[in-house]
C-alpha cells in the first residue's frame, strides 16, 4: 500500500514537473537582465538619405540589435551582438551590400571603452546559411583590429555541431559560454538545413532566425520544420522567455497583412518581438495542414511552403515590378 502511495506521489511529482510554466514568484522581472526594444526602427523612414547603413539599438549595455538599411537590401535583416566577460558573439553578418565592419568596430569599441577594457575576442556565428545572413562574412574575416580578434565559424553543419558540442543533430542541444553568459543552441532545420536558435539565459531572449519572425516563414522541408517548431516549444517550456527575436520584419501592424516581397518602406511595420504564444500558434497551424504544406496567413506571420520567389509567373512579375518601384521611390527625393 505504501509503495502504491509512493508511486502515486512520484507520478504527481512527474506531472507537476512537466507541466510547470515559466514563472517567477513575483512580477518583478525575475532574475533576467532586462532591456528595451525601439518603438520604431529608422528603416521606417521614407527616404534613403535619412537611414544609416546600419542602425544600432542598445537593448541593454551588453546586448545590441543592429538592423541593415532597406536601401542597401530590401531584406533589411537584423544581426545581434552579445557580450560576455570573456568573449563577444555576433550572430549573423547581414545581407548583400551591407558593410557591417565599420559599425561593428565602432560598437565593440564603445563597449570596450565603457567597460575599461582594451580588447575582447569576437566569435562570429550564424542563425543559418542563407545569403542574406552570411553576406558580410568575408569583410569580417578580413578584420585585423587587435581590439577584437575574430573567430568566424561558417554556417556549415559539421562546424556548427563542433562549435556547440552537438553530437546528435537535430535532437541534441548545444551551448556556448561567453564568460558568465551561457547561450543554449537549439538545432531547428526546416527553413534551411543548418538553422539554429539561440537562447540567452541572461536576458531570456530567444533568437529564432528565419524560422519564427513577424513575416513570411519560408518552409523548405515541412516535416523538419514542424519538428523544429515543436522542439522549440519543448525547449522553452518552463524557461522564462522574454522575447522571440527573428531576423526580419515583413508583417505590417495590421493583422493578417504583410508588405509584399521587395518592400523597402514599411511605415507601419509589426514590432520585431514575438512571444512563446506565437510558437504555439505556428505549431497549431502546421498540425492543421496534416503533412501537406500550404500558404496560410495568421495574425502576426504567415507560412510559405516554398522559396521567396514564387513559381507563379504573374506573382513573380508583380514582385519584380514592385522592387523597381520601391527603389525609385526611396531614392527619389522629389516624390512625397
Ligand atoms: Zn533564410
Ligand atoms: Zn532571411
Amino acid at each position: 500500500m505504501k509503495r502504491f502511495f509512493l508511486a502515486l506521489f512520484g507520478l504527481a511529482l512527474a506531472v507537476s514537473v512537466t507541466s510547470v510554466q515559466a514563472q517567477f514568484p513575483q512580477p518583478d522581472g525575475g532574475n533576467l537582465e532586462s532591456g528595451t526594444l525601439p518603438q520604431h526602427w529608422l528603416s521606417q523612414a521614407p527616404k534613403c538619405m535619412e537611414i544609416p547603413e546600419w542602425q544600432v539599438h542598445e537593448y541593454n549595455p551588453d546586448f545590441y540589435i543592429l538592423r541593415q538599411s532597406p536601401c542597401t537590401d530590401y531584406e533589411k535583416p537584423f544581426v545581434f551582438l552579445l557580450f560576455g566577460k570573456e568573449r563577444a558573439m555576433l550572430v549573423d553578418t547581414g545581407s548583400r551590400n551591407g558593410d557591417l565592419v565599420p559599425t561593428l568596430e565602432r560598437t565593440v569599441k564603445g563597449w570596450l571603452a565603457r567597460n575599461g577594457r582594451t580588447s575582447i575576442p569576437l566569435l562570429v556565428v550564424h542563425t543559418h546559411e542563407h545569403s542574406d545572413h552570411i553576406w558580410g562574412d568575408k569583410g569580417i574575416q578580413e578584420m585585423t583590429d587587435p581590439a577584437m580578434p575574430v573567430t568566424l565559424v561558417p554556417a556549415e553543419l559539421e562546424a556548427t555541431k563542433r562549435l556547440y558540442g552537438i553530437t546528435s543533430w537535430p535532437t541534441d542541444t548545444g551551448q556556448v559560454d561567453l564568460g558568465g553568459r551561457v547561450i543554449d543552441v537549439i538545432p531547428i532545420p526546416g527553413h534551411s538545413a543548418v538553422s539554429v536558435a539561440f537562447y540567452d539565459r541572461t536576458t531570456g531572449v530567444l533568437l529564432s532566425g528565419d524560422t519564427m519572425y513577424p513575416g513570411r516563414l519560408y518552409v523548405s522541408d515541412f516535416t523538419s520544420f514542424q519538428q523544429s517548431v515543436e522542439r522549440l516549444i519543448r525547449f522553452t517550456e518552463g524557461k522564462p522567455l522574454a522575447h522571440i527575436l527573428g531576423n526580419h520584419i515583413e508583417q505590417s501592424s495590421t493583422p493578417f497583412l504583410d508588405y509584399p516581397v521587395g518592400t523597402m518602406y514599411q511605415p507601419n511595420e509589426h514590432e520585431l518581438d514575438l512571444s512563446r504564444g506565437a510558437l504555439l500558434e505556428l505549431d497549431e497551424a502546421l498540425v492543421s495542414m496534416h503533412g501537406t504544406p500550404r500558404r496560410m496567413a495568421l495574425r502576426d506571420f504567415s507560412v510559405w511552403p516554398s522559396g521567396p520567389e514564387s513559381d507563379d509567373a504573374a506573382e513573380l512579375a508583380a514582385y519584380k515590378k514592385h522592387v523597381q518601384q520601391e527603389r525609385a521611390r526611396m531614392w527619389d527625393h522629389t516624390q512625397p
